[in-house]
């Protein structure tokens, strides 16, 4: 089989500047990639960006970094363009494309090398599908995508000879300590005890802020406590994703879809810390970890580079100031989402896209302070039982079911305002 992240096509070989599209360029993500960007300008260009809520600062980024295209929500255009003009009347007003057509655009542009999909949520899945078809170097943050389609997503990945580079820190920490062949090999997990002498995958979780918090405790939690993590600095969505657990739950389904692996191969692990990133353990008594500062500007670097090595502008690791690693067993009843997760891939089909969609209403109507934090697995339970498991044959069958999840989820919220 052809090793769907190591079809290396090395695009830097071509060109002296990589042009590059950020896909949620005002987001978290968005930023740690253009402040990487900005300490390798020599070797990298920012073609394209896009924005969704926050034009302002899409306004600002366009006016720093001139990239040839701007993406805005459909019939934003215009309002965008007299904006940038007004404050930043020196700046060069870029080709302005709008809505859905226009993320599809600018990830599949024919001068794009690279894409980094840092979209969050669903929204996502479709422009990174257009530049994994487009068979760009894809750097991969949304998860969402991958836990939504993912089978779909990885044959397009290998039909396509696109280069996926996983950006989420503990799948990029998995592929950096995977052996040279694992993806060459012809064994499977499913029919061999190990792959490429594999056993399993260890997935980190620093547990969120609620990590000590019992359950008359979560019941009363608030969307600012939630959003408050421990050691990174994110968008909201991750970070109650994060405080629900769930985040390592849609990382599971992630890693599950990246390395070929059953779920019962991948064991979550809770280490506060956030120091290691994740970890392999192999046949031979040996496990591999990648640590590091948590700062997603290592991944990203990481990515952009593979397989060279760039600055990332983070600090070493100081062993003497960490200190101390601890290591837990994650709690499933206080905080079940990662079981849903889990079962949700082993059901397989439409479940995870279901697990997703509702997980999306539910976390937003949390940020909405229209629900408490512990409806947000009930909620997402009892959508998952509302609609039965079919095969994800299509994009269209998975689209289907995001919606029709979304629609009894937001039933679900308006009762029980
Ligand atoms: P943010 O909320 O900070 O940013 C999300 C980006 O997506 C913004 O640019 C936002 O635009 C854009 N966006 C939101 N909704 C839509 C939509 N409907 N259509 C088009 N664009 C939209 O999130 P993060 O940067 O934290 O996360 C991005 C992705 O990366 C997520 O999938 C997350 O799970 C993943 N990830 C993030 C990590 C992190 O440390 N932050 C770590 C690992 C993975 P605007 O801001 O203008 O509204
Ligand atoms: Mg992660």
């Amino acid at each position: 089989m052809q090793n769907p992240l190591q079809s290396l096509t090395t695009l830097s070989a071509k060109k002296e500047k990589q042009n590059v599209c950020i896909l949620g360029a005002t987001g978290s993500i968005g930023e740690s990639t253009l402040k990487v960007l900005a300490l390798h300008s020599a070797h990298y260009q920012v073609f394209a960006l896009s924005g969704h809520g926050r034009l302002d600062q899409l306004a600002a980024l366009s006016a720093r970094y001139q990239p040839e295209y701007v993406s805005v929500p459909a019939s934003k255009g215009e309002q965008f363009a007299q904006d940038l003009k007004q404050r930043f009347p020196n700046a060069k007003v870029p080709n302005i494309v709008e809505g859905e057509a226009g993320l599809k655009f600018i990830a599949e542009h024919s001068d794009v090398d690279v894409v980094m999909a840092a979209i969050v949520g669903a929204a996502g899945l479709e422009p990174t599908l257009a530049a994994v078809q487009a068979g760009k170097r894809v750097l991969l943050a949304n998860k969402e995508a991958l836990v939504m389609a993912g089978s779909l997503f990885m044959d397009c990945v290998r039909s396509s000879g696109a280069m996926l580079l996983p950006v989420d820190s503990e799948h990029n920490a998995i592929f950096q300590c995977l052996p040279a062949d694992y993806f060459q090999t012809t064994e499977r997990f499913q029919s061999h005890p190990s792959r490429a002498g594999v056993s399993q995958i260890l997935l980190t979780a620093s547990g969120g802020p609620f990590r000590q918090f019992d359950l008359q405790q979560l019941e009363r939690v608030t969307p600012e406590q939630a959003c408050k993590h421990p050691n990174w600095v994110m968008g909201q969505k991750i970070s109650v994703d994060s405080a629900t657990l769930m985040n390592k739950g849609l990382e599971l389904i992630e890693a599950c879809h990246l390395f070929d692996l059953p779920a019962e191969r991948v064991t979550v692990v809770v280490h506060p810390q956030s120091i290691i990133h994740s970890l392999v353990q192999y046949v031979d008594g040996s496990t591999l970890a990648q640590m590091g500062n948590p700062d997603m500007c290592t991944p990203i670097a990481h990515a952009l580079a593979w397989p060279k090595r760039i600055d990332a502008g983070v600090a070493p690791l100081d062993l003497f100031q960490v200190a101390t690693l601890n290591f837990e067993k994650p709690d499933e009843v206080r905080f079940p989402c990662l079981r849903l997760a889990r079962e949700a891939m082993q059901a397989g089909g439409t479940t995870p896209a279901v697990l997703n969609a509702a997980n999306e209403v539910a976390v937003a109507a949390f940020l909405a302070k229209t629900i408490k934090f512990c409806d947000i697995p009930r909620i997402i339970q009892a959508v998952i039982t509302q609609l039965p498991m079919i095969a994800a044959r299509d994009l269209a069958t998975i689209l289907h079911y995001d919606a029709a999840a979304r629609q009894i989820a937001q039933k679900i919220v308006q009762t029980s305002v």
